[in-house]
């Protein structure tokens, strides 16, 4: 809801703020609606919390540091393990390792992360630090809802280009755009709502089409449940920045941590843009969390196996009722049941207690955006659709 009053700065009221899933106050819903990991973090990190308050209880009466370079450690760490796709990652007696299609062929280190609130927050940086008003930044019609929140906020213009009939990402058509406007490019990879993953190749593609002096943001909010990371195309492309969060696959939604992947040039810029505005934008306990989680990618890594296995068998369960639905690589589905409206669709699962999402955007108005949840939810969910 937007306020007004006499009193507000005029730059106020161009801005159209983000209106993320409702958060249910007033019933138990079964909650498919945001995206959110439907396990807890791992032992470690209430562990790891824990023994924070207990045995160093000034961590929290001093300041954090501002700089996480523990957690970027740890980050780093984590990514060199799964080679960023937890879902494929291989566990062997304990220890983790890339799948071979996954393995980076170069060492992520810490000096290539930036952390910050949220990866919401990072991508807010992001746009500060690398896009300017006097051209349009590229990016797709149907796609995360944020970046054109962060457009209005930053004065700078969005060109989004249309999927293809498929819902596919245009790739050709980002590449012209961004070629004839001089641009940077911002895009989800897999995109969300849709679901739909690029592949490295597809990406690399892109990267070669693009100009070279302009960043191109890939978000993998997503890419652990088991598309394919661009983190190996780092050292080939300098204006690379990757966009990673701990919200889905980490299980730490309500932690508030993401991070960026880029040069070390590049963090540089993205740290000036976050201490001129907020020097500690991570308290010392997700700090803690953060590195905790890292130190267990085997919890992780099963449980977006889980989510992927339970994805692909909604999705059958779906086409086998007449559903479209789009092809995944995320923790979610995007589908529609031909000739049914999406909203009258939701508002029936909601009476059943379940929460889903939708979008009231012309194209897209009649699909449902289901997230992954544990087998039980899935039983749930599909009895109420029977
Ligand atoms: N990118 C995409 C594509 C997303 O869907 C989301 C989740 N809403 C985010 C970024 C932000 O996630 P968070 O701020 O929780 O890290």
């Amino acid at each position: 809801m937007n306020g007004h009053t006499k009193f507000q700065a005029e730059r106020v009221s161009r801005l159209n703020p983000y209106v993320p899933g409702e958060q249910p106050r007033d019933r138990d819903y079964i909650k498919l609606n945001a995206n959110e990991n439907p396990y807890p973090p791992s032992p470690a990190v209430l562990q790891a919390v824990l023994q924070t308050l207990r045995d160093n209880p000034m961590a929290t009466a001093r300041y954090p540091d501002p700089d996480s370079l523990d957690l970027k450690k740890a980050i780093a760490s984590l990514l060199n393990r799964t080679g960023g796709v937890l879902a494929r990652a291989v566990v062997a007696g304990g220890a983790v390792s890339p799948s071979p299609g996954d393995a980076l062929g170069f060492e992520v280190t810490p000096e290539m992360i930036f952390c910050g609130n949220g990866s919401d927050e990072v991508l807010s940086f992001v746009f500060y630090a690398f896009f300017d008003g006097d051209r349009p930044l590229i990016t797709l019609e149907h796609t995360y809802s944020f970046y054109p929140v962060y457009g209005l906020y930053y004065g700078i213009p969005l060109k989004a280009v249309p999927l293809t009939p498929r819902w596919q990402v245009d790739v050709s058509g980002v590449a012209e755009a961004a070629g004839a406007a001089d641009s940077g490019v911002i895009l989800p990879n897999p995109n969300a709502p849709t679901g739909i993953a690029l592949s490295r190749e597809e990406v690399r593609g892109l990267l070669r089409r693009c100009p070279p002096d302009r960043a191109v943001v890939i978000d993998e909010a997503y890419a652990d449940f088991g598309g394919e990371s661009c983190l190996g195309l780092l050292p080939e492309f300098p204006n690379l920045v990757i966009v990673r969060t701990f919200s889905k696959s980490l299980s730490g939604a309500g932690l508030r941590l993401g991070y960026a992947v880029a040069s070390g040039e590049l963090c540089r810029v993205l740290t000036q843009v976050k201490n001129s505005f907020n020097h500690f934008p991570l308290d010392a306990l997700t700090q803690r969390a953060g590195i905790a989680a890292c130190s267990d990618p085997a919890w992780y890594a099963a449980n977006a196996a889980k989510i992927a296995s339970e994805r692909d068998s909604l999705a059958a369960f779906l086409r086998d009722r007449g559903w479209l639905v789009l092809p995944s690589s995320a923790n979610f589905l995007f589908t529609q049941k031909p000739g049914h409206s999406g909203r009258a669709l939701y508002g029936r699962l909601r009476d059943q207690g379940i929460l889903v999402r939708r979008f009231d955007i012309p194209g897209i108005e009649d699909f449902l955006r289901i997230t992954v949840g544990t087998a039980a939810q899935m039983a749930a969910l599909k009895e109420a659709l029977g």
